[in-house]
């Protein structure tokens, strides 16, 4: 690989141009060059009776290698996207032949069949995607169906297309519960196909405990998408297969007991976690005062605005290179790759820009709010007479060394002059963008880059309500580091997240904010938000506001759901993090 990086270089280049066309498109795919696919296509075409053979012969030679490569770590994720844009391409090209042979993509000798599916109520397909193009580099044949699939359609698409595997994948808990619904599904439509599971949501012990059992057939979990070729290969592979499912079943078995048999965690009851709740001299504190309560809305913020707030370490990490920036740029195994796709991502940003190709929008505003127990009160004026909404919050139960937490602690209890915040942000992607990168196979790259700028335009509104809107922090001088390790005052927790786990309080943030209008997002109905690229939270200005996670026990899930008028098997549906013992 080091060899071919080099002979990208001008002086090379002349130098593989020079090899037989095989050995020419070979040398393409791995190195992710499309500049002469579409000559050596033709090429090869020529010297083939079919243009069937062209893929099933040297295509798939370059992409086998390229597998082999990612396989044994020699070769990382953004490369391995860039031969399967090249791959994509010479496919494109060979297909009015293939028609016009009477041939067609079917028919070609792929490995197996994958139906892969985000379920439905969540949005998220960037693991997802990745996961289709490393299984396609390695000549599966992937049928991805998207984001929000129903389990009809999954399992309807299954047996149309004679699937071999179904996977499913997941961002947000309530994703969790609908995994264990289509796989009864699959029990109950008699399927016998292996089911895999994965995203970010899922784990062994939730696969174990909760999916294996409700379905016959093999289910298995992939924690990762570089796992995923090795998992299929054994489920297609008439020695393997049996010892893959038999070994995970024992594993799942086993994780089964030791749940069963483990001593469970010693927590406190809810009653005595309040006990323990945090104290503040609420009488010799001044809370800040906003500067508005209107409404506060942004629209078409300009790309270069929150450039500078962009954290780029998530960004290496979606892309399978777990290496903070800016040292990953200098990093022995990752540094040239890393080089390039940050020079990529710059390069799509100024496109992105240029072309006015997405629209980055919010609203934030902040209420007159007053704790009442594990609640927080929204009053709709000041006179905070008249009250506009709760927030419902939950307390720590675990045994900790200070206080057990809950956010409603960080706001005063009524009825002094206290405030709380909340915001929606979005970067939604024009049509014409989202195309551009499905035909061109640069979709990865558009949703990750998405993701880092609606995280980056939620700094710099947080930076905003510090400095301009609470004015808590007007003389805050922090460089974008110091922001990324959160060196400010106050907090910006998001429903799902470990403070706050109930995922259904986005919709109260929603209602209040009208956010549909005002920031151009939905919620599905497991309150995944549209577009993809969406946050939703509070902002607290207390200055011993932090960030902490809660684990709940029962007796909280039946008092929140008394709280809120929800059924409680209901209520745990909404909580992330939260029945672990
Ligand atoms: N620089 C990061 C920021 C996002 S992750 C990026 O660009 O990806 C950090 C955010 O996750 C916080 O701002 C907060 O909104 C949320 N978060 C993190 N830990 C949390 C917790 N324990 N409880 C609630 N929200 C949390």
């Amino acid at each position: 690989l080091e060899k071919s990086a080099r002979s990208q270089k001008p002086a090379a280049m002349d130098e593989w141009r020079r090899e037989s066309v095989e050995q020419r498109l070979t040398h393409a795919l791995i190195n992710g060059i499309d500049r002469y696919i579409i000559e050596d296509i033709e090429e090869a075409r020529q010297l083939f009776d079919r243009s069937l053979q062209v893929i099933e012969g040297p295509l798939m030679d370059g992409m086998n290698e390229v597998g082999d490569l990612f396989g044994s770590g020699r070769m990382f994720l953004p490369q391995v996207v860039k031969s399967a844009r090249v791959m994509k391409k010479a496919v494109a090209y060979l297909e009015p032949y293939m028609e016009a042979e009477k041939q067609s993509e079917a028919e070609r000798s792929f490995k197996g069949t994958i139906v892969l599916a985000t379920v439905k109520g969540d949005v998220h397909d960037i693991g997802k995607n990745i996961v289709g193009i490393v299984l396609q580099c390695n000549n599966y044949r992937v049928i991805d169906l998207g984001v929000m699939v129903p389990a009809e359609r999954i399992l309807e698409t299954a047996r149309e297309e004679q699937a071999d595997i179904v996977g499913l994948s997941g961002l947000i808990t309530p994703s969790l519960g609908e995994m264990v619904h289509v796989a009864s599904e699959m029990s109950r439509l008699k399927f016998d196909l292996p089911l895999l599971i994965g995203g970010a949501t899922t784990s062994k012990t939730h696969t174990a405990l909760k999916i294996a059992p409700v379905y016959e057939g093999p289910v298995l979990y992939v924690s990762d998408a570089s796992r995923s070729v090795g998992v299929v290969s054994d489920l297609l592979s008439a020695e393997r297969k049996a010892e893959r499912v038999q070994g995970t079943q024992r594993e799942f078995a086993a994780i089964r007991e030791r749940n069963q048999a483990a001593p469970k965690r010693t927590s406190l009851t809810l009653t005595q976690a309040r006990t323990k709740a945090f104290q503040w001299n609420w009488d010799t504190y001044d809370p800040p005062v906003p500067t508005t309560l209107e409404l506060l809305r942004f629209d078409a913020v300009p790309i270069e605005t929150i450039k500078p707030f962009i954290d780029w370490s998530p960004f290496f990490y979606t892309w399978g290179m777990r290496e903070k920036y800016p040292e990953i740029l200098e990093h022995p195994k990752f540094s040239t790759t890393a080089q390039e796709l940050y020079r990529e991502a710059q390069d799509t940003l100024l496109q992105l820009a240029e072309n006015d190709s997405v629209v980055v929008r919010g609203c934030l505003k902040f209420w007159p709010a007053n704790s009442s127990g594990d609640d927080i009160t929204v009053w709709s004026d000041l006179s905070r007479q008249h009250r506009l909404a709760t927030f419902f919050q939950v307390r720590q139960q675990q045994k900790v060394q200070g206080p057990n937490l809950c956010l409603s602690d960080f706001v005063a209890p009524a009825v002094q002059d206290d405030y709380l915040g909340a915001f929606v942000t979005t970067v939604q992607p024009s049509e014409e963008a989202l195309q551009n990168a499905v035909r061109n196979g640069e979709e990865i790259m558009l949703q990750t880059l998405c993701d880092r700028l609606v995280e980056a335009f939620t700094e710099y509104l947080h930076e905003r309500v510090r400095k301009d809107y609470w004015q808590y922090a007007k003389d805050e001088d922090l460089s974008n580091e110091q922001r990324i390790d959160e060196e400010y005052q106050g907090i910006r927790p998001a429903p799902g997240y470990l403070a706050c786990p109930d995922h259904s309080e986005k919709q109260t943030i929603f209602r209040l904010l009208d956010a549909e209008t005002n920031a151009g997002a939905t919620l599905t109905e497991s309150y995944a938000m549209l577009p993809a690229s969406s946050v939703a939270g509070w902002f607290f200005s207390h200055p011993a506001a932090h960030y902490f996670s809660v684990r709940l026990q029962q007796d909280q899930v039946a008092d929140l759901a008394t709280r809120k008028g929800y059924q409680v098997e209901e209520m745990a549906n909404w909580l992330s993090f939260s029945l672990r013992n």
